[in-house]
C-alpha cells in the first residue's frame, strides 16, 4: 500500500498568467469520495485560456490560488466513508463533470448541464455538491487530488495511464459522435483534426462510417491520414463543401463533427450536410456569434446539436482505447514533470514542435 504523504507538490495558479509550484496539504476525501495519485494528466485547449482569464465570464477558477488540470488519470490510494465502489489499488480515468445528481438534467443523466452548476457545496448544501474539476474545483495538476467516484472509470489492464488521461477529450469526441449519430456505410465529416477531432475521425470509423472525410491542414492533416482518415482535405488548397459534394454525388456528408472551433466552420458545415444530415457542434468559439445559414437550415432540416463535455461515454471510450479502435498514444507528442507545467503550456499552445497533446506526470 502506497504510505501517503502530508504535503504534496502541486502547480498553482495564483493569479493570470502566473503559475507557481507550491508544497499544499494532500487533501483527505470526503463521504463518498477517494483520494487519488495523480499519474497523467493531458493538456486541453481550455487550460491556457483559463490561465490568461479567458474564461471570467464563466467564473473559472472561481478563486486563486487555483489547481487547474482535468483529463487525467491515476490510481485510487485512500477511501471515503461508504465508498464501495472502488478499491485501493484501482487504476482510474477521470471526468470533469461531477453532477449533483438529484436535479431533473442529472436525473435524466444530462449531468454535464447539471442545473445546479457553480452550486459546489461550500453554500452548505452538500447535497448539491456539483463538481467541475479543474474548472470550478481543485484538478490534477498535482501528486494527489480527490474525487467523487461518479467522475471516476476503471482503466482496462492494457492501457496506460497516459493513454487513459485522454479518455476525457476522446469522449467530448464521442458525446457529439453520439449525438449526431453515425450512419452505417454513410458518409462523415469532421472539421479540426487536433486531438478532439482526431479522436473523432476514429470513432466515426469504429461506429461504422463508411468514409471518414478530415477537413484541416499541415502536419495534424497528415496525422489525421496515418490515423486511418479516407479523405483529407486541406482547406488551404480546395474549397471543401465542393470537394465533400463532389466525393457524395452532390447530396451532402450524412453528418459532420465540428472540432476546429474556426468562425467559418459551422457555415461550411450546413452547407455540406445532406437535407435531414446532422452536425454536432463540438468546439468552442472564441466569439459567440458565429453565422449560419439559417435558410438552409430551415430548408434543408438540418439538425444542429450542442455538444457539452463527455457524460455517460468514459467506459466506452476506454473499451475503444483497449481494442484498438480508437488511438490516442500516437496523439501524445510530449510529457512533462509537474515543475515543467509551464513550459508545458507553451509548447502546447503556441503549437511548437508539432505538439497535438502533451501530457503531464506530476
Ligand atoms: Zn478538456
Ligand atoms: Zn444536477
Amino acid at each position: 500500500m502506497v504510505k501517503i504523504p502530508d504535503k504534496m507538490k502541486a502547480m498553482m495558479l495564483t493569479e493570470y498568467n502566473k503559475l507557481e509550484l507550491a508544497t499544499v496539504p494532500v487533501p483527505k476525501p470526503g463521504k463518498g469520495e477517494v483520494l487519488c495519485r495523480i499519474r497523467s494528466v493531458a493538456l486541453c485547449g481550455s487550460d491556457p485560456k483559463m490561465i490568461e482569464g479567458g474564461y471570467k465570464f464563466a467564473n473559472w477558477p472561481p478563486y486563486f490560488p487555483f489547481i487547474m488540470g482535468h483529463e487525467w488519470a491515476g490510481e485510487v490510494v485512500a477511501l471515503g466513508e461508504g465508498v464501495e465502489d472502488f478499491k485501493i489499488g484501482d487504476r482510474v480515468a477521470g471526468e470533469a463533470h461531477a453532477g449533483c445528481g438529484v436535479c431533473d438534467n442529472c436525473k435524466r443523466g444530462h449531468y454535464t448541464v447539471c442545473l445546479n452548476y457553480g452550486r459546489d457545496g461550500r453554500d452548505g448544501r452538500l447535497d448539491l455538491g456539483h463538481r467541475h474539476y479543474g474548472f470550478y474545483w481543485q484538478g490534477a495538476n498535482a501528486e494527489y487530488n480527490v474525487y467523487k467516484t461518479n467522475s471516476l472509470h476503471l482503466i482496462p489492464d492494457n492501457v496506460s495511464y497516459d493513454a487513459a488521461s485522454l479518455c476525457d477529450c476522446a469522449g467530448v469526441a464521442f458525446h457529439g459522435v453520439e449525438l449526431a449519430g453515425v450512419t452505417p456505410g454513410g458518409t462523415s465529416v469532421v472539421f479540426g483534426p487536433g486531438a478532439i477531432g482526431l479522436c473523432a475521425m476514429q470513432e466515426c470509423k469504429a461506429l461504422g462510417s463508411g468514409q471518414v472525410i478530415m477537413i484541416g491542414r499541415g502536419k495534424k492533416l497528415e496525422m489525421a491520414k496515418e490515423l486511418g482518415a479516407d479523405v483529407c482535405i486541406d482547406f488551404e488548397k480546395e474549397d471543401p463543401v465542393k470537394r465533400v459534394l463532389e466525393l457524395t454525388n452532390g447530396v451532402g456528408a450524412d453528418e459532420v463533427m465540428e472540432c476546429s472551433g474556426a468562425p467559418s466552420s459551422p457555415m461550411q458545415a450546413c452547407r455540406l450536410v445532406r437535407k435531414k444530415g446532422a452536425i454536432a457542434i463540438i468546439a468552442t468559439y472564441k466569439d459567440d456569434a458565429v453565422l449560419i445559414p439559417a435558410n438552409t437550415v430551415n430548408f434543408n432540416e438540418i439538425k444542429i446539436i450542442g455538444s457539452k463535455a463527455n457524460p455517460n461515454v468514459s467506459k466506452k471510450v476506454l473499451n475503444m482505447f483497449s481494442t484498438g479502435a480508437v488511438k490516442v498514444e500516437e496523439l501524445i507528442t510530449h510529457r512533462f514533470p509537474l515543475e515543467e507545467y509551464p513550459r508545458a503550456v507553451e509548447i502546447f499552445e503556441k503549437k511548437l514542435e508539432d505538439s497535438i497533446k502533451v501530457v503531464i506526470n506530476p
